[in-house]
């Protein structure tokens, strides 16, 4: 994400927490009857969460032998739940997101179902580019009307098809959010979309991550970024207006890190939100 384009705004909004309440309540009590206890013979408990049983794995390819083929990996589970939709390599020099989407791919999860994207813009990733030569492929997706590209429009049919009740855009950033060390940039943050209870799940997800990884360098402390009102023609903005969905875009920052530490930070993230909005994953 370039350092400009996420400082417009500031504003909170209230949570009530409605809609994933209801998910959690939903996977919670389907699970018993739905798995039918008698195929393994006992009780289910807390340990048997993820087990291997209870979920599926498969594949799917969109734009398929074209240079802009991408790969879809969709993890379900048998219990009832939330369906989450994750994306990462959007720009190719950001590896921090397409790395930690591969590793998401091969999450089991306690119900629901997480269906993974993790190279949405091929050509760039293979080019070592932000952008390729369609331009920012993050700017091809206009709220409330169609993406501007063939890319952009196969992406945001199979988003919209998996008819997610969350969001996640994985970046990383040569520097770090309202710091004036480095050089200029959006990482170390997570920015909600506007919708209900997005924005607290990023404050308790920011606070997680502050105490989990306390880094001695305040600098690397995370934050909550600016709030996606869906007025950019963004992807994660078009998730706020569209779909009407928490959402989240995610930058770790590259200055004076490790791929492998932005890795760490984003999968946590990542667990954590999904946990906030009614899914458990075990990674
Ligand atoms: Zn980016």
């Amino acid at each position: 994400m370039k350092a400009s384009i996420e400082q417009d705004d500031q504003n909170t909004s209230i949570s009530n927490h409605s809609r994933r309440s209801f998910l959690r309540k939903t996977g919670t009590t389907a699970a018993v009857s739905a798995l039918g206890v008698s195929q393994i013979g006992t009780v289910m408990g807390d340990d048997d969460e993820f087990c291997p049983i209870r979920q599926s794995h498969s594949e799917e390819t969109i734009l398929e032998g074209t240079e802009e083929e991408v790969k879809i990996y969709t993890t379900e589970s048998r219990i009832p739940g939330p369906t989450a939709v994750v994306v990462g390599g959007t720009h190719g020099i950001e590896p921090a997101g397409w790395r930690t989407a591969h590793s998401v791919q091969n999450w089991a999860i306690n119900s629901g179902k997480l269906i993974v994207l993790p190279e949405i813009n091929p050509v760039a990733i293979r080019r070592e580019t932000y952008i390729n030569e369609n331009g920012d492929l993050n700017d091809h997706f206009p709220p409330g009307s169609r993406p501007t590209t063939k890319l952009a429009r196969a992406l945001w049919q199979t988003i919209e098809a998996a008819d997610p009740d969350v969001f996640f855009s994985l970046h990383s950033s040569q520097g770090i959010l309202h710091e004036l060390e480095g050089p200029p940039g959006v990482g170390q943050a997570i920015y909600p979309t506007y919708i209900d209870g997005a924005r607290a799940d990023a404050y308790n997800t920011v606070q997680y991550m502050n105490q989990r990884f306390n880094s001695h360098r305040s600098i690397y402390d995370f934050k909550v970024g600016n709030t996606l009102y869906g007025i950019r023609p963004r992807l994660t903005h078009k998730v706020a207006a569209d779909l009407k969905i928490p959402g989240f875009l995610v930058e770790a920052t590259r200055y004076g890190t490790t791929l492998e530490t932005q890795v760490q930070w984003e999968k946590a993230i990542v667990a954590h939100l999904l946990k906030q909005n009614g899914m458990k994953v075990d990674r």
